[in-house]
């Protein structure tokens, strides 16, 4: 028997599919449909906002020299109305310089621009008005309740940077600054099969042998939550020319995802294919869970052949489907692990690198807490939807003790 070749390691398997797959190009889409989208582009402002000084509130643009007693009378001159700027029209229907004079204010709402002269808003609430003269209660403060021009951001300034996924406040910010339009990269299209004879539908009642499919659903999820577009094949029998078939429609793809059938039983036919197809780039990694990932490409569209334990699913998808993603939208495609002290002790680690599903917490001093869950059978789905994080346990890692510090995957919740 030929020996088996040792295992890539997790970083290896990473690096070749990074490498392997390009980043999308970028189109400008209009900002009302460009949420879940990554931008290919720094966003600088086009617009300063506020554009001018404007009020904050409802009451009276006054100068605050002008009321060193109060209270005070003072001649309303005009009114600045959100939309409807003080034009320098007076009360008298004079044009007047459009300037607040001695003893003069103008009515102002929220959102007005404050009109020249003026260097204060008395709140509506301090005043009492009798016609055109309206009296002041209360002493202002220079600059009170007024805006200033460019105070929230100005032209030029940095709004959005280029990989950032938008979202509702970032495209709220990124359109006020002026822009209408978003360069981003074009969404990944992700084609997701699941194989095996024994899959049936969410929702139908699995007969003797069945069980429900959950990974065809997970992997759409994750990958439309990464901001790829899911193109869900379905479930394939464990037979070569439904897999074949499924590949043909899966070719169009940016990507293609399989679950299940990666490994070397008689079903698995996956493997197989890739290995006969020549297509195979690298098969089995050193990894717990998930060792025989398969990665390879499908003609010319890369693919990648995670285990069917639905545990296993999660984390290879995690790992390697989410870098492929985030190196096609422009993205740092390794996220920085976390740090946080065990609750646990855990025993020395053998070569396959561990990604143990855990509870992690912060503390009242904000130190982070994590304890792995007891069993960690790859085929355990609950204790992976309420894990918090996985603990990361490199190759031949050394026993380590309550209070060791070790890398930690947080979850999205
Ligand atoms: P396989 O990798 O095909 O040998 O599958 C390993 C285990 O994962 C088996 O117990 C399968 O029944 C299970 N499995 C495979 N595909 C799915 C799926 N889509 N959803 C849930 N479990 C699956
Ligand atoms: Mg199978």
């Amino acid at each position: 028997m030929t020996p088996r070749p040792p295992l890539l390691s997790v970083d290896d398997a990473l690096d070749q599919i990074i490498k392997a797959v390009s980043t999308m190009p970028s189109e400008r889409i209009a900002v009302e449909t460009a949420l879940g989208h990554v931008l290919a582009a720094d966003i600088n402002a086009n617009l300063s906002h506020p554009p001018a000084d404007v009020s904050a509130m409802d009451g009276y643009a006054v100068h605050s020299s002008h009321l060193s007693s109060t209270p005070k009378s003072l001649t309303v001159i005009g009114e600045s109305a959100a939309g409807h700027p003080f034009n320098g029209v007076l009360g008298n229907g004079v044009l007047g310089d459009g300037f607040l004079g001695e003893n003069q204010a103008v009515r102002i709402f929220t959102g007005a621009y404050v009109p020249q002269g003026a260097d204060a808003i008395v709140l509506q609430e301090d005043t009492s008005r009798d016609g055109d003269v309206v009296t002041i209660l209360e002493q202002p403060k220079p600059k009170q309740f007024i805006r200033k021009a460019g105070q929230d951001f100005s032209r030029g300034d940095l709004i959005a940077s280029k990989g950032a996924t938008l979202d509702a406040r970032r495209l709220a910010l990124i359109a006020s600054s002026g822009h209408g339009t978003v360069p981003t990269h074009r969404k990944p299209v992700v084609a997701i099969i699941s194989t095996g004879d024994e899959l049936v539908r969410p929702g139908s009642t699995p007969k003797e042998g069945q069980i429900v499919s959950s990974n065809d659903l997970f992997l759409t999820h994750l990958v439309t939550s990464l901001g790829a577009t899911a193109m869900n094949i379905g479930q394939v029998a464990d037979q070569d020319d439904a897999l074949t078939k499924a590949f043909d429609q899966a070719k169009s793809a940016d990507l293609i995802v399989t679950s299940g059938g990666a490994s070397v039983g008689n079903h698995d036919g996956v493997a197989r294919h890739m290995n006969e197809s020549g297509g195979l780039a690298f098969w089995r990694i050193a990894m717990r869970p998930g060792k025989p990932l398969i990665f390879g490409q499908i003609d010319q569209t890369p693919m990648l052949g995670l285990p069917g334990n639905p545990v296993s699913t999660g984390v290879c998808a995690m790992i390697f489907v989410a870098a492929a993603i985030r190196k096609m939208l422009g993205q740092d495609p390794l996220p920085k692990p976390s740090h946080a002290k065990l609750l646990a002790p855990l025993g020395e680690n053998d070569l396959r690198q561990d990604y143990l599903r855990a509870r992690i917490h912060i503390d009242d001093q904000g130190q982070t807490w994590a304890e792995a869950f007891n069993k960690q059978d790859s085929g355990m789905l609950k204790t992976f939807a309420d894990a918090d994080g996985l603990i990361i346990r490199p190759p031949h890692a050394p026993p380590a003790e309550d209070g060791d510090p070790v890398p930690v995957l947080l979850l999205p919740r």
